[in-house]
């Protein structure tokens, strides 16, 4: 198609546009006033964005509980000496945490590269090196252990950095501590989507099923130390809600003219 004709074409489908949307001038309207949501900065290609509270950045382990036995080499944090917690505790967050396996790797399996993070101290999604290492497959790096594999393997070589990017909901309780609403997570690998909306089945053990146990709104963010000097590095995390608003009439209809009616 040459230049003009498609200057043509675009000037066709704008008059068809506008023919539209003078033919049909209603404008459904919810009826809620949405509360305009909070302007923030994105974060720059590696630094976390501005409402987020930064769990490590390269400095200092003053974020973690028992953390005396991580070391800090180079700015990355290196595991080992016990599980770390964070002091913060949280509830519905999206957590971003960078992590890298031994390089040259050492092990196999469950032992080569093995941490993990527990969603409110309790729900491991698996940090494993399953780059060429074959393991059972709900216990690979992005699985939520023992429940589920991640949809993909994402995985970057031993000794590159690798990206979690999660979307955590947590689970509800009942008065009675009976289990209101399942716990739900999101996760991309190195951007790519591995668990979609997962409704996990309860907490994560080795040696039985998972099962639900009532447990606080908010609880910390634990890293495993598997005995694998795994580095870590860029841990933020945000506490997400809903949008807010409240609805203050039903749902209707406006014409051109600026006159209302309910919406069917
Ligand atoms: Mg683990």
């Amino acid at each position: 198609m040459m230049k003009s004709d498609y200057g043509l074409t675009v000037l066709a489908l704008a008059v068809i546009v506008m023919t539209n949307s003078s033919t049909s001038a209603d404008e459904y309207l919810t009826g809620i006033e949405w509360e305009e949501p909070a302007i923030m900065e994105p974060h720059e290609t590696d630094g976390p964005p501005s409402d987020a509270i930064v769990l490590f950045n390269g400095k200092d382990l003053s974020a973690w509980n028992n953390a005396d036995n991580w070391k800090i080499e180079e700015g990355v944090m290196v595991a080992g000496g016990g599980d770390i917690t964070s002091k913060e505790a949280f509830g519905d967050c999206q957590l971003h945490i960078e992590w890298s396996a031994p390089a040259p790797p050492t092990g196999d399996g469950q032992g080569r590269g093995n941490s993990g993070v527990f969603l409110m101290n309790t729900y491991e999604i698996q940090v494993l090196d399953s780059f060429d290492n074959q393991t059972y497959f709900d216990g690979q790096a992005g699985a939520i252990y023992k429940q589920t594999p991640p949809e993909v393997n994402a995985m970057r070589p031993p000794g590159q950095w690798n990206v979690y990017d999660i979307i955590w909901t947590a689970p509800r309780f009942h008065e009675d501590g009976s289990l209101k609403s399942p716990a739900y997570m999101t996760a991309l690998h190195n951007g790519v989507l591995i668990l979609n909306h997962f409704e996990l089945l309860g907490d994560t053990p080795y040696d039985r099923a998972p099962r639900y146990a009532a447990h606080a709104d908010q609880l910390p963010i634990r890293l495993q130390d598997h005995g694998n000097p795994v580095r870590f590095q860029n841990i933020w995390v945000r506490n997400i809600k809903p949008a807010q608003g409240k609805q203050v009439r039903a749902p209707f209809l406006r014409n051109a003219q600026g006159e209302e009616r309910p919406a069917e």
